[in-house]
């Protein structure tokens, strides 16, 4: 018993097309965007591709699925215009995973751009309560991805995703996503026994284990502490393989979505490999 693994795959063709990647690799869970990541607009999901997703959700058997929002999103620009943008194109995203009865969107917290680490986590905390105001009944959690802390980002310490679960109102809307890369250049490190178990309790005091919804499985190119988010294959980084031995074996992370993001390669030949080898990890 370990984690659900799985990747980002492609839902180029319709959002239906992604589980057959998936089956490619025997993947027990997906990421997927359900619109371009780029761009603001998306033109709404067919009823044909919504009725073809739960078609093939079913044939597939992949029933693990986490939704990526788009890049451009911040909750917590301190600019007006970029925050009300922000917050509309992120009730769009959770309308669409809503429609797809898909029970986790991904969202990076966002950028101060330099009012401030304190003043841009609240900008977050408000732009939460709003969605949560504006869009009440929903089934589908906002899982709040740690992040590497490049520049002005939000996200990079325990304490700062702690602190915006803590002003939300609707707590139980909020969860998060762990990505190794990112809490590694973050500064966490977790590559022997004593510092996962290390970083496993600092999650676990600060944020709640039963709040880790999902987890991004990605090796870093770059070292402890760098701060910068470039993604490596699993074992072939600065992490390295022990770090993930401890992970898959970990019991208490049992059937929780974890995805590469990693390069696929030609025809993602890479995802394959780089499954085999988390795979091959699990005792
Ligand atoms: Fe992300
Ligand atoms: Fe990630
Ligand atoms: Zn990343």
């Amino acid at each position: 018993m370990t984690l659900a693994f799985g990747a980002h795959v492609s839902a180029s063709g319709g959002v239906d097309k992604a589980f057959a990647r998936g089956e490619e690799f025997s993947m027990e869970a997906i990421q997927i965007f359900t619109k371009s990541e780029r761009q603001w607009r998306a033109k709404p999901l067919d009823d044909d591709v919504i009725d073809a997703f739960f078609r093939e959700r079913k044939r597939s058997g992949i029933d693990k699925i986490v939704v990526h929002d788009s890049y451009l999103i911040n909750l917590a620009s301190p600019k007006e215009v970029l925050r009300a943008k922000s917050i509309d194109a992120f009730k769009e995203e959770l309308t669409r995973c809503e429609t797809l009865s898909i029970p986790s969107l991904v969202t990076h917290p966002g950028a101060h751009t330099g009012c401030g680490v304190d003043v841009g986590l609240q900008n977050v905390v408000e732009s939460l309560n709003r969605v949560h105001d504006d869009l009440p009944d929903l089934k589908v959690r906002t899982l709040l991805e740690t992040t590497a802390g490049q520049g002005t980002t939000l996200g990079r310490t325990f304490e700062e995703l702690a602190t915006i679960v803590d002003g939300v109102e609707a707590k139980e809307r909020v969860k998060v996503c762990l990505d190794t890369c990112h809490i590694f250049a973050a500064g966490y490190d977790f590559r022997t026994e004593d510092g996962y178990a290390g970083m496993m309790r600092q999650f676990d005091e600060i944020i709640g284990l039963e709040r880790l919804q999902a987890i991004h499985l990605n090796d870093s190119k770059n070292p402890l502490a760098s701060n910068k988010d470039r993604h490596d294959h699993i074992g072939e980084g600065e992490i390295g393989r022990e770090a993930f031995r401890h992970l898959v074996n970990d019991a208490r992370l049992e059937g929780i979505p974890a995805l590469l993001e990693t390069d696929k390669g030609d025809d993602n030949q890479l995802d394959g490999k780089n499954l085999v080898t988390l795979r091959g990890m699990v005792a």
